[in-house]
């Protein structure tokens, strides 16, 4: 157990696959060997969730279920690896990402063994403990403790593309020599299912001429993958190396970056704002860097044409295996769906090894490169996903570009509208291997409620000083 079976790639200690990646690897959790389940053995991504009894905690998803860390050690299992298994059983996985990739890799083997149908026998005991939980019967809760959100401009085609008769955009000069990005909101990260309340802000009406202040008119996705960071902190003032950032990348989730398009058009000076500090929904589940180990692939989008890559941001391991080999969609679901019975649209399509120009190394080492200090539980998003071909466009403002309605049976779209559910998810996917899935990231608008009148000018009662 342990030894390396397959070396992959450039054969980097990154790469490095084992047993824990074997495809013929079966759990005795049936529901973990189904074809095509988003949680086989091979994936066993961490999460913190709330149980049906109120328990805060970390847990691991598996097949059709949640594994609960704490009651896991409570019955004296994972002894292989305790110290990793208390810190990822903690409510916040901060401490466990600032261990790092071995320690996260020491406790993947141990739970491996633990859920391998060759443990049979313990199986009995875990599940007469209750130690496995429906995944629908508990909620999940951030993973971490969210002290940094950044979020990048990854991909050419959502930068630059013409779609549906929006013109195309020139590409901003520093796009080829740097991945381009904005410090975001990290208070309002928020787990998949948490509601999004349509928010209200500034924009000029485009007929008129005149600045409003109501409820968006343009509420917008965007299609990310976000990657948590962990290991030890940079200290303020000393970057990091390619091979520093690689090490770093502790997991992957999917991430809806919601954009309110006339807020952040209108605000648009020193790079977004309120146009998208309003929420952002990440998936449950952190997909971890090793199990992702089989899913690599080069970013495909670079032109021999484009300028070198600046050596800082440059390496052989990136150059083969940066970007992640990963299937993303986008499906929206109505009220009309809904009432009617019928199953959401899918209404994107794309992947992420050819949509993205930039790598997470290059983006966590660019960020560093400055000197800025990235510690564990930090979040960056790779920025919307989205491709060249028209179906891989990964949020309305490409897909609608806000004038050519998105056709639906019985409606049109062309922003969301209030009842609209957006669901993410992502597959990664390889020969050879057994794929592995993310779970979903959804969110749900509901209508702006009313502005308090005790908030506005004229309600306003006298000040007495
Ligand atoms: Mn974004």
């Amino acid at each position: 157990m342990g030894s390396a079976y397959a070396v992959g790639y450039n054969g980097g200690i990154m790469s490095r696959l084992n047993a824990t990646h074997a495809p013929g690897r079966r759990s005795w959790l049936d529901s973990a060997n189904v074809p095509g389940c988003d949680f086989p053995i091979q994936n066993l991504p961490h999460g913190v969730v709330t149980t049906a009894d109120g328990r805060v905690g970390g847990a691991v998803a598996i097949g059709d279920k949640a594994l609960l860390l704490g009651r896991a050690i409570e019955a004296g299992l994972l002894v292989e690896a305790a110290a990793e298994a208390h810190a990822a059983a903690e409510p916040t996985l901060n401490r466990f990402m600032e261990m790092g990739r071995p320690a996260a890799s020491r406790l993947r083997r141990a739970l491996g063994d633990l859920l391998d149908v060759e443990n049979a026998d313990r199986a009995k005991l875990v599940t007469m403990d209750g130690l496995l939980s429906p995944l629908e019967s508990v909620r999940p809760c951030l993973p971490a403790a969210i002290g940094g959100f950044t979020d990048f401009l990854c991909s050419y085609f959502h930068t630059s593309t013409a779609r549906r008769g929006r013109a195309a955009r020139p590409i901003p000069d520093a796009f080829r020599h740097l991945p381009i990005g904005y410090n975001s909101r990290a208070s309002s990260v928020v787990p998949s299912g948490h509601p999004l309340v349509r928010p209200r802000g500034q924009g000029r009406d485009a007929q008129t001429g005149d600045v409003y202040f109501e409820p968006t008119r343009s509420m917008d996705f965007e299609l990310e993958v976000g990657v948590f960071i962990g290991g030890t902190p940079n200290p303020i003032g000393q970057p990091m190396s390619m091979e520093e950032a690689e090490a770093r990348l502790f997991g992957f989730v999917i991430l809806n970056d919601w954009s309110a398009r006339d807020i952040q058009h209108f605000e648009n000076r020193l790079g977004p704002f309120l146009g998208k500090s309003l929420l952002t929904t990440i998936s449950p589940w952190i997909v971890t860097a090793e199990a992702m180990a089989p899913f690599r692939a080069p970013c495909d989008v670079r032109q021999e044409t484009d300028p070198p890559y600046p050596p800082h941001l440059d390496s052989t391991f990136n150059r083969q295996a940066g970007a992640l080999r990963l299937e993303l969609e986008a499906r929206l679901s109505t009220s009309l769906q809904r009432a009617e019975g019928r199953k959401p649209a899918v209404i994107s399509r794309t992947q992420m090894h050819q949509a993205a120009y930039w790598s997470f190394a290059q983006m966590l080492t660019h960020h560093a490169s400055s000197g800025c200090n990235m510690r564990p539980g930090d979040l960056i998003g790779s920025g919307t996903l989205s491709g060249e071909p028209e179906e891989t466009a990964a949020t309305m403002l490409e897909i609608t570009a806000g004038t050519a309605a998105l056709e639906l049976p019985g409606e049109t779209r062309l922003w969301l509208e209030d009842g609209d559910e957006v669901i993410l998810t992502g597959y990664a996917r390889a020969p050879g291997h057994v794929p592995i899935g993310f779970g979903a990231c959804s969110g749900q608008v509901h209508p702006a409620p009313p502005w308090p009148s005790s908030m506005t000018a004229e309600s306003t009662e006298e000040v007495s000083i």
